[in-house]
């Protein structure tokens, strides 16, 4: 490569102090993608806090390769532990909740907020109230509580950067377009593995075959729900509340080469779209940086060595979770909170065994309909409120499937 000047402007930041980073879900599957795109690049970022779970292993390491200055354990039993396996390294260590949200909330200039699921919401809403940019991986904050964390970001300033791939895509395809000269914005969907199989095949695929991702590595939860397009049916709810569209502007199409991963189109006829090879190092790279530019250490896309890009409808009958999310949505109050709690319950169910695959979704829509009926998928009116209506839910998902 030519070093050219501004090259060397741009990449070398001579002078600029590092940007210090916060990295929750560190241990898992977007969170041990940071680790590796910050560990490129020791001179731009200082890791300043790190939060796992449980893994307290992969956590220690993770710390001492990122150099962090400290380090939470969300399961507070695993302190100890830590602790000695981080003895004599001079990083700070606590565990617990209180020691995430602390993480989220130290003195930053971006929080990666990749914890899985709601555990992630309360630390992720943290980090909003204090202001900071937060690189969004954790869509449940948004799907869970997303009216009252948007009023947060709202009211102090914070900043979010989508890090989910297709809302990535939609950020910068975007580019700082008015809100009047948007149509529509299309997330595209890989179909999962399942997207050629007929609905008595899907109904009783195993937990081996629904983790089989096409072209995606990530945890558990997301590859289930990717498997069944309840994924895809969240991220709508995601862009819903992230890019301030209608859900009548939302769209989803499937392209199984996952190439394209989000499209605008324009008041004008003009189609925007981002494409990249599907690698989470792309999209947690153009955050980490933002609006810089930097090597992700992703492989190059090659349009010509792929050949063909192909796009199709999504079929609602053999993908019904796909139709439920867009039915909360649609109705709005708090049914997506509803919808994402009792997804979880049945995802879990699944994944233990406990229920077929076919049945996940009828489970998810009786739960909604008890939750309409009864007001309990009424607005939440604050966070916590979101995490109540979430609370029941899952435990009235749990009743059901015993
Ligand atoms: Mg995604």
């Amino acid at each position: 490569m030519t070093i050219t000047a501004s090259s060397v402007a741009s990449e070398g930041k001579q002078g600029q102090p590092p940007r210090r980073v916060v990295v929750l879900g560190a241990t898992g599957s977007v969170g041990r993608s940071t680790a590796v795109v910050l560990s490129r690049h020791p001179d731009r970022f200082e890791v300043v806090a790190l939060a796992g779970g449980s893994d307290v292993a992969a956590l220690a390491t993770t710390a001492k390769v990122l150099r962090a200055g400290f380090v939470a354990l969300a399961d507070p039993d695993g302190y100890a532990s830590l602790k000695d396996a981080l003895a004599r390294t001079g990083i700070e260590v606590a565990a617990g909740p209180d020691a995430v949200v602390e993480a989220a909330t130290r003195a930053s200039d971006v929080v990666v907020a990749a914890i899985a699921g709601t555990a992630g919401v309360r630390s992720t809403h943290a980090a909003l109230k204090a202001g900071r940019t937060v690189a969004l991986a954790n869509k449940e904050t948004l799907i869970c509580a997303g009216g009252p964390v948007m009023r947060t970001v709202k009211a102090t300033g914070a900043t979010v950067l989508p890090l989910d791939s297709e809302h990535n895509a939609i950020f910068q395809a975007l580019g700082g377009a008015s809100a009047s000269s948007i149509e529509r914005m299309v997330l595209t969907a890989s179909g999962g593995p399942f997207r050629t199989w007929d609905s008595a095949r899907i109904a009783n695929a195993t937990v081996a075959e629904a983790l089989k991702h096409p072209n995606w590595e990530m945890g558990p939860k997301v590859t289930i729900d990717s498997a069944s397009l309840m994924n895809k049916g969240l991220e709508l709810i995601e862009a819903h509340y992230l890019f301030g569209v209608a859900a009548e502007q939302l769209d989803i199409v499937v392209h199984p080469q996952s190439v394209v991963h989000g499209l605008v189109t324009f008041a004008d006829g003009s189609v925007a779209a981002v494409m990249a090879l599907p690698d989470m190092r792309v999209p947690i790279t153009h955050c980490l940086a933002y609006p810089d530019r930097i090597e992700s250490g992703a492989r190059k896309l090659d349009l010509a060595a792929i050949g063909t890009l192909t796009f199709e409808e999504p079929d609602l009958a053999r993908f019904p979770a796909l139709q439920l999310a867009k039915d909360a949505l649609m109705t709005g109050r708090g049914l997506a909170t509803v919808l994402n709690a009792a997804n979880e319950i049945v995802v879990e169910g699944f994944l233990r065994g406990r229920l077929r695959f076919g049945q996940m979704a009828g489970l998810v829509d009786r739960v909604c309909q008890a939750a309409l009926a009864d007001g309990t998928a009424r607005e939440a009116d604050s966070v916590e409120d979101a995490l109540t209506i979430d609370e029941i839910t899952r435990e009235r998902t749990a009743l059901l499937i015993a």
